[in-house]
């Protein structure tokens, strides 16, 4: 059993440590979620459970559970118990096995999940390990985070945003043994690619396919749901500037419905914002000390000779975008607003747009990253893989992926850009 326990171990460690050569990725899902008790089904192919020294067959649609009890896990069939162990591994046969996990406790909801899996207890609760071929798992977060009925050549652009990003912060969790959890903090992950055939064959048309500047480094990765015409440079965004992530123009994103916003603030609560920010409000008397209506995509919205960022203005408010007008009424303060999210990067609506007029995915990225070059990533040494980028902060409260029906979500609770 010993022996087992390195194997594995040293199975999980080398996808950690050489995922890009291996393709497979660990990642640790319902990483959040203090797993108690959870119910694991096989759904398609084959898979062997493997526990000490005992391999065992599963049948499709048998169900296992496992329960933590102290440091180890208990494995119990539909009718009986078939130990404790330390580590549990559940390994798929046939290159197209599917399982499903149903934490029980705490009850949460079942998802699918293509390849192996791995249980064993970390501190209070048990660890959920997927290990995945790495394009498997693009595909899913591509479709996670992208939405439904997308043009193709707009799946591969995304396709080479998440296989950039996977790859150059696969080593984000390596001290805790797996390669990237399932949560914002690396890429929302909600198991396997949900049928949507258009997006693996986008992934696989595009396998190993990463974005590096001139230096040969992957990009910081930024995207967004729509510039509103004009994209922003990521060191007014976030301090640092990459030459990459500059303003472009976009004629592409324009027509599409989130575009344009708007929102009303009382007046009281932006004279209250402005004397926050330093304005002696008592010498504003007239409307054009407060109107604001910038032609370009602006940094600050000045009044009496305060410059505010717009980017304060957008998480205080929570809007849309950090592109707006200002029209001052006595009991409301109007916001025209343009884009939805921070600007930097690839627009999505753009991408779609330009993708439908038949630009191809390459011409797409070049567009919006400014001197990129779309590489295989089997080419670069793991050295320039783990050069720092900048890391965005993802607790923005508008997405970067919207569904279709977005427009009606004000705010949406899901993973910002990059
Ligand atoms: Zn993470
Ligand atoms: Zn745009």
């Amino acid at each position: 059993m010993l022996k087992l326990f390195r194997f594995v171990l040293i199975f999980v460690s080398f996808c950690v440590s050489n995922n890009l050569y291996s393709q497979k990725l660990s990642i640790s899902i319902y990483n959040s979620i203090p797993l108690s008790t959870i119910l694991v089904t096989p759904t398609q192919g084959q898979y062997n459970l493997i526990i000490g020294d005992s391999t065992y067959n599963l049948k499709v649609n048998q169900i296992l559970y496992l329960s933590r009890l102290g440091d180890s896990i208990v494995v119990r069939t539909a009718n009986q118990i078939l130990g404790t162990w330390k580590r549990v591994t559940i390994i798929g046969k046939t290159g197209n096995d599917v399982i499903r996990v149903k934490p029980i406790v705490p009850a949460t909801p079942a998802r699918l999940y293509d390849d192996n899996l791995s249980f064993y207890v970390d501190i209070n609760k048990i660890l959920a390990i997927n290990l995945i071929d790495q394009e498997k798992y693009i595909a899913a977060v591509v479709e996670a985070e992208g939405g439904y009925h997308r043009n193709p050549e707009f799946y591969k652009v995304q396709a080479m945003l998440v296989r950039t990003y996977t790859l150059s912060h696969s080593n984000r969790h390596q001290s805790e043994g797996f390669n990237l959890c399932d949560e914002v903090h690396c890429q929302a992950y909600k198991g396997r690619s949900d049928n949507n055939s258009d997006i693996l064959d986008a992934v696989l048309d595009t396998k190993g396919l990463i974005i590096v500047d001139s230096a040969n480094h992957p990009i910081t990765a930024a995207f967004h749901a729509n510039c509103g015409g004009e994209t922003a440079n990521s060191g007014d965004v976030w301090v640092k500037p990459l030459p990459y992530l500059v303003s472009v123009h976009d004629k592409y994103c324009t027509s599409s419905p989130s575009a344009r916003w708007q929102r009303t603030v009382p007046t009281k609560e932006w004279f209250k914002m402005l004397a926050d920010f330093g304005v002696d409000t008592s010498t504003v008397l007239k409307r054009d000390d407060v109107d604001f209506d910038p032609s370009d995509r602006p940094v600050y919205y000045t009044v009496k000779g305060v410059k505010i960022p717009v980017k304060e203005i957008r998480k205080r408010f929570m809007l849309r975008s950090a592109w707006f007008s200002v029209s001052l009424g006595r009991k409301e303060v109007r916001l025209n607003g343009r884009g939805y999210g921070h600007g930097v990067g690839l627009c999505q609506d753009g991408a779609m747009v330009m993708a439908d007029k038949g630009f191809s995915y390459d011409e797409i990225v070049k567009y919006y990253y400014k001197g990129v070059k779309i590489v295989d990533s089997g080419t670069l040494d793991s050295l320039q893989l783990s050069t720092d980028t900048l890391e965005i902060p993802r607790e923005e409260p508008m997405g970067p992926m919207p569904k279709p029906d977005f427009m009606d979500q004000d705010h949406r609770n899901h993973k910002p850009n990059r």
